[in-house]
């Protein structure tokens, strides 16, 4: 069964323009049979269940339903394409503003934006924030599509130009924001897929790597493959900002342990100030990692209803060790790391 976490409160500032109340739902239910689709919105459904049941199968998300035309198909296509990057930009928000990119750029490309009387050199987020809401707005116009079951032919021209625009949004995120694009494209954990490591209570033994000494409670990773403490690394600044995170399965209740000691690695930076050097930070956090902590199955622990078993401080150890060397530059806290001090994990924090 999935569980979601749900934040306590709304804890990301979104600007006016784009409101998702959630990521998407998925579920382990099946593909909907196609003879249920009767109505307009159960070919969004039918999209929407191959999404959930493999999201990486693309010849399966675009091969035409049986009894459907085309049309109906891609419009049903553009609009989960809308909805999807309405995702992206509450992501994109925290680090992509009028200061960071002050133009509208696909690495050397810069496009002007046609959300208004005439082109108009929209900074990138508003760019982004207006073609979203240009293609939307279209996309549910009365007179351009009136129904969702046939399209009028003349509508058929919007299509090209809706996702020329909608493309360069991601094309933005790839060039410019790469940790952010790539962190969209995978929240959760890849190793919830994988079978073969032992489960303690409900969450995955899953190997690490580590040069730390010592009996290693857990298994060794391959130096050369992510393993989860990269994940949770990579992961972490974008689901701060979701409001709830369905677990889908063991692996994630490791990833969001590892997510909460992140946090709370980053409050203990944030206390001890921005001049603290690397080599200071390194002993600050390694010694809270040996702290005593509220562990899935005490009382205190935050998130106890998901847990059933304890986690691991050798994995938070490791932890500490790789979140220094990211949130240091150059010697120097890094602003996008610590400006999520206080930006919590489904407001919850160890
Ligand atoms: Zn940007
Ligand atoms: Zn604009």
């Amino acid at each position: 069964m999935a569980e979601t976490i749900l934040s306590n409160e709304p804890n990301h500032d979104t600007s006016e323009t784009s409101k998702p109340t959630s990521i998407p739902q998925t579920t382990t239910e099946n593909k909907r049979d196609l003879q249920q689709i009767d109505s307009a919105f159960a070919l969004q459904e039918y999209l929407q269940s191959l999404i959930r049941a493999d999201k990486d199968n693309l010849d399966a998300l675009v091969e035409l339903p049986p009894g459907q035309d085309q049309e109906t198909w891609q419009y049903e296509h553009l609009r989960q394409l809308c909805l999807e990057l309405n995702y992206l930009v509450v992501q994109l928000e925290v680090e992509c503003t009028r200061q960071s990119c002050p133009e509208m750029k696909a690495d050397e490309w810069q496009y002007l934006c046609a959300a208004h009387q005439a082109p108009t050199n929209c900074c990138a987020i508003d760019y982004i924030v207006h073609t979203l809401d240009g293609a939307t707005t279209l996309l549910n116009s009365h007179k351009y599509f009136p129904s969702r079951i046939s399209i009028p032919e003349t509508s058929l021209k919007h299509y090209q130009s809706i996702a020329r625009r909608l493309y360069r949004i991601f094309a933005h995120a790839w060039f410019h924001h790469r940790e952010i694009f790539e962190a969209f494209e995978a929240y959760h954990s890849l190793f919830n897929d994988r079978t073969e490591f032992r489960v303690v209570g409900n969450m995955a033994l899953l190997p690490i790597k580590t040069k730390l000494r010592g009996p290693p409670s857990l298994a060794p990773a391959p130096p050369t493959e992510n393993d989860v403490i990269d994940e949770a690394l990579d992961l972490f600044r974008a689901n701060c900002l979701f409001r709830n995170f369905e677990i889908q399965g063991n692996a994630d209740r490791v990833l969001i342990y590892l997510i909460l000691f992140i946090s709370d690695c980053l409050s203990c930076l944030g206390k001890a100030g921005k001049n603290t050097s690397q080599k200071e930070a390194i002993k600050i956090l390694n010694s809270r990692a040996l702290d005593n902590f509220a562990l899935p199955g005490d009382p205190t622990f935050p998130l106890n209803a998901l847990y059933a078993s304890p986690g691991s401080d050798a994995a938070r150890q490791e932890l500490a060790n790789r979140l220094v060397e990211r949130v240091y530059v150059d010697g120097k806290q890094s602003k996008w790391w610590m400006s999520f001090q206080k930006k919590k994990f489904m407001n919850k924090s160890l």
